[in-house]
């Protein structure tokens, strides 16, 4: 549930910064007091604005309320398996500054704290903003993440074992800002929720093909968070008959274990070792895409995977929208075609009608949907 002060803080933004409370109070479904007592507390921390300048009309003036952009700035970090990425936001949550860095691998909880606290404070200086001004951090996490107890249970993909169990307040106390933790996934379907080509759709399922392979839900305009021992959107470890992969997760023939990044890597190794040039992940695509026989033998397979198990998905949750992301998810991609392609070869005819693309957020996406929940969790003072 959120707080009052974010559904009038939403509202008002909805309505372009020039809301007036009549309207407010519908939009909102809060009561007249606390609408009133939420909108004075607002102006009172500066939060909102009042301008009688806006009033265009003779007599007593109506005056619209508008959110004060640079009242509050909110964080969002992504701690992807390959790239970090850190993002500044106003309270308009139009972003300021990013930035980003390699992910190193993971080796104990002391130095991966000191990392991002480094991280963030030389985004923090780089931007600008004054540190506090900082209300929020939202953190992405490629792995496991409790969000409920604000634990980050493991990162596999860079080289974070499950049971590492890091609580985020440690994290909280260096930087000096309160941390909201979820996983990657969960935060780039709520990006694509509040900011993506399909912003609102009650149903979305988010698929990232990146080195690893997961998905985010949203189900009748509610976020589905991921518990390591209630996993939602586990699309990384679906099984498929026939792949006889071990997955980093000790299971064998999880859709990951053989479509994620760095086993296809691994895979064209085993299968051609005397092709180095295949030895990468986008030099594989490329070497696909323009015909290598070698190239399409493991990437055909891969997409045939990927299409089993993005149908599941769709299968699943039925979705309005179904957006792409991730390194793999690129539209001139041989692996993303033929993924598609083959969708659409087992897809039934009543689900055709979802959209599928891939998203228009870019690489921050889930640093995005991060700063978005780090702001959700803000508790005015
Ligand atoms: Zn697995």
């Amino acid at each position: 549930m959120l707080a009052n002060h974010i559904i009038v803080l939403d509202a008002v933004r909805a309505k372009k910064n020039q809301a007036f409370k009549k309207d407010l109070c519908q939009q909102t479904g809060l009561s007249w007091g606390t609408l009133c007592k939420t909108v004075d507390s607002l102006l009172a921390g500066g939060y909102l604005n009042s301008r009688k300048e806006r009033a265009s009309r003779p007599g007593r003036p109506i005056v619209p309320l508008g959110v004060e952009g640079w009242a509050a700035c909110f964080a969002g970090m992504d701690v992807g398996a390959e790239h970090t990425r850190v993002l500044f936001a106003d309270l308009n949550l139009e972003p300021l500054f990013q930035q980003e860095v390699p992910t190193p691998r993971y080796t104990d909880p002391e130095p991966f704290y000191a990392w991002l606290t480094g991280v963030y404070n030389a985004a923090l200086a780089a931007s600008g903003v004054a540190c506090e001004r900082v209300r929020t951090l939202g953190l992405s996490v490629s792995g496991n993440v409790d969000s409920e107890h604000g634990v980050i249970v493991s990162g596999g993909n860079f080289g974070m074992a499950f049971g590492a169990n890091l609580p985020v307040s440690a994290l909280a106390s260096r930087l000096g800002v309160p941390v909201f933790a979820m996983s990657t996934q969960v935060a780039a379907v709520w990006a694509e929720y509040q900011f993506g080509i399909c912003a609102g759709y009650g149903n979305l399922v988010n698929i990232g093909l990146g080195v690893g392979i997961g998905s985010g839900i949203v189900a009748n305009h509610v976020l589905l968070y991921s518990h390591p021992k209630r996993p939602v959107g586990y699309i990384g470890h679906i099984l498929i008959p026939g792949n006889d992969h071990i997955c980093s997760c000790g299971f064998k023939g999880c859709l990951e274990a053989y479509s994620g990044g760095d086993y296809l890597v691994g895979i064209a190794r085993e299968r051609f070792p005397q092709r180095l040039e295949l030895h990468g992940a986008a030099e594989l695509d490329r070497a696909a895409a323009a015909g290598d026989a070698d190239a399409r033998a493991v990437l055909d397979t891969a997409a045939a995977y990927n299409a089993v198990g993005v149908a599941a998905m769709i299968q699943l949750y039925a979705p309005d929208a179904l957006i792409f992301s991730g390194r793999q998810s690129r539209a001139d991609g041989y692996v993303y075609q033929r993924t598609i392609a083959e969708l659409k070869g087992i897809l039934p005819r009543e689900r055709r009608n979802c959209y599928i693309g891939i998203t228009s957020l870019g690489a921050y996406q889930s640093a995005l949907g991060a700063m978005r929940l780090g702001y959700e969790h803000w508790e005015l003072a």
